[in-house]
């Protein structure tokens, strides 16, 4: 079984309890215009090129049998259907000029770097981490990745925008031990204009997921003049509290870092003039939060909750 996958990410802090092994997942249905992940959209790899890297050698071009690159002025230029994805034109450029945004892993693979950090695990807290992308939308791998896991009892946790079919969602429930589910907005229109789709897909597998799951963290990514103004934001507030079941809520500030991302695969990036994060309304939101009875994470570190409960790992859990 194999999956595309971006990059196996060690010692992260940030998506989840202790030190997270996060597993990035190539393809996401949605259209963020704030995307730190531009290159992780696309349900399959997209070439990303570094110019400044670039020497001109032509390597890349001379691997390529199927004319994807071809000469153009003093450049080159890449012919995107005509590319079968080989990668022999990475495999060529020792400058680090010219990559892939993700390549296909078998299941052994992921699960045999996930337990590097297995000792980490035991003795210092943490697991393992689905993000991307949309990691759902490879849901039969996210489900036996999640489940050679737990049943060696490692920690699980998904991070999902929920547009996916439910029936993904549905297929990892008993193998993942937190949700980090994103809630971006509430307005139909919004969601038109900033994800790129009003369906309320997201919305609804929620309401169905918090009827099953007793320990979903809501994700909030604060976009300046998109969702961090009172209004728009009392009204995530008052749509999770009547999920219900809901008791933490992450608030991941607004920032930058994905810009450099843009440019080198070649997507047009909206909101590159948008000041990074605002304290004060973070702070607002977070007080706002906080009146509606949740407990308040900013930034998605540090965020203490219990786990479902974690056998010990056992000493024959490598894969083979
Ligand atoms: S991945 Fe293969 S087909 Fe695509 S540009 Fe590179 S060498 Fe050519
Ligand atoms: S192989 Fe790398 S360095 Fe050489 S021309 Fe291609 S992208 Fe540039």
């Amino acid at each position: 079984m194999k999956a595309y996958i971006s990059k196996i990410q060690h010692f992260n802090v940030h998506d989840g309890n202790g030190f997270r092994t996060t597993v990035f997942f190539q393809g996401c249905n949605l259209r963020c215009k704030w995307c730190q992940n531009p290159e992780l959209q696309n349900p399959t790899p997209i070439m990303m090129y570094d110019k400044a890297l670039c020497t001109g050698c032509g390597a890349c071009m001379e691997a390529c049998t199927n004319k994807a690159l071809e000469p153009c002025g003093e450049g080159i230029y890449f012919h995107a259907f005509e590319c079968t994805l080989c990668m022999k034109c990475e495999e060529q450029c020792f400058n680090g000029a010219r990559f892939f945004s993700s390549h296909k892993c078998t299941l052994e693979y992921v699960l045999k770097e996930c337990l590097k950090d297995e000792a980490f695990y035991v003795y210092h807290g943490g697991g393992v981490t689905l993000s991307g992308g949309e990691p759902l939308l490879q849901s039969d791998f996210c489900f036996s990745l999640l489940h050679s896991l737990k049943s060696i009892g490692i920690s699980t946790a998904v991070e999902t925008a929920g547009y996916v079919n439910y029936e993904a969602i549905e297929k990892v429930i008993e193998d993942t031990d937190v949700f980090y589910y994103d809630v971006k907005l509430i307005d139909r229109g919004k969601r038109k204009k900033y994800l790129g789709s009003d369906s309320n897909l997201m919305l609804d597998n929620l309401v169905k997921l918090s009827r099953l799951h007793d320990r979903i963290v809501i994700r909030i990514p604060l976009i300046p003049g998109v969702n961090d103004s009172e209004t728009e934001y009392i009204r995530i507030m008052k749509y999770i509290k009547s999920l219900g079941n809901i008791r933490y809520v992450q608030i991941m500030p607004f920032h930058q870092l994905g810009m450099r991302k843009y440019e080198l695969a070649d997507i047009n990036y909206e909101m590159k003039d948008i000041d990074a994060e605002n304290t004060i309304k973070i702070n607002k939101c977070s007080d706002i939060a906080k009146s509606y009875g949740f407990e308040v994470n900013i930034g998605g570190g540090g965020f203490v909750y219990e786990l479902r409960a974690v056998s010990k790992v056992k000493e024959t859990g490598m894969p083979t």
